[in-house]
């Protein structure tokens, strides 16, 4: 099989920049005869009622999808058996350190500032067992290298920084970078398209991958919407919601309008999208008064 996905997180409602994204990862899919999967990153930050808003959003401006949807809250078992597999490969180790730690560490060389600086990669048994005394660990990758190069179809290659990632958070929650790497991988999806706000991220999601035995996917990271200060589109800046532009006359069918004249298109007939021809630059946003 051979799919795209567009993989919402369900903290609020989706604004005209995200459902743009949608439409995206859903013409990317379409237009090459992938299936279309929607799986909900629901393992953090859940607010009531956001996940079918979402879906009642994105298929009013038109995007259908295949198969069950796929939340990764019911998914577990999957994230247990990858880190197993990392674990049983040597490849993962508990981490103690808190944030301010990490911040206050000097950092690794060849590292960029924020990049994990190794404090508890080789820790013996002994010091571990006092470092679990005062908080509950972490479960860090053991990174085989610095960099990773990747290919995006809008941006080429992309050399990035790896580090050693965190795979599960300290409360148990399997980290995003775990959750989207497995789910990718066992989903058979091959071709992710999303904000380019992630670019940065593909690099170690793609590595990880290689070590899990998934292949590398066609990854697509498209502009973002902003607003008319070029900041990343939010909800504070007025009417940017299908709900908030509903209020202010437009339908959802002149918000997908508006989301193709964004993108130079004239309809979404995936036969007649040509990822070539998309704008490269962000698109800014300007909400109804
Ligand atoms: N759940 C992430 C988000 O809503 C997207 C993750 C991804 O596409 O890899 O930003």
């Amino acid at each position: 099989m051979t799919a795209g996905r567009f993989a919402p997180s369900p903290s609020g409602d989706l604004h005209v920049g995200n459902l743009r994204t949608g439409l995206l990862a859903w013409l990317f899919a379409r237009s090459t005869g992938r299936d279309f999967l929607m799986r909900i990153e629901d393992l953090d930050r859940v607010r009531p009622g956001a996940e079918e808003r979402q879906l009642a959003d994105l298929r009013a401006i038109g995007i259908d999808w295949d198969g069950p949807l796929v939340r990764q809250s019911g998914r577990a078992a999957l994230y247990a058996d990858a880190v197993a597999r990392l674990r049983a490969d040597g490849l993962v180790y508990e981490c103690y350190c808190s944030r301010k730690e990490i911040h206050e560490a000097p950092s690794a060389p060849h590292h960029p500032p924020g990049a994990y600086p190794g404090t508890c990669r080789d820790l013996t048994e002994v010091e571990r067992g006092v470092r679990r005394q005062d908080r509950p660990a972490a479960l860090r990758l053991r990174a085989g290298l610095e960099t990773h190069t990747i290919t995006d179809v809008l941006h080429g290659r992309v050399v990035g920084a790896v580090d050693d990632i965190v795979l599960v958070r300290n409360d148990g929650v399997p980290a995003y970078n775990l959750a989207v790497v497995v789910d990718d991988g066992e989903q058979g999806i091959d071709q992710v398209v999303r904000g380019d706000d992630l670019l940065s991220s593909a690099p170690r999601q793609a590595y990880l991958a290689s070590l899990l035995g998934h292949p590398e996917p066609t990854y697509v990271h498209v502009p973002l919407a902003l607003n008319e200060t070029g900041k990343r589109l939010a909800k504070r800046d007025g009417a940017v919601t299908l709900g908030d532009l509903a209020e202010h006359g437009l339908d959802a069918g002149d918000v997908r309008r508006l989301i193709l004249d964004s993108l130079g298109l004239s309809s979404a007939d995936p036969a007649d999208f040509d990822p070539a021809r998309l704008p490269r630059e962000p698109w800014v946003f300007r909400p109804p008064a």
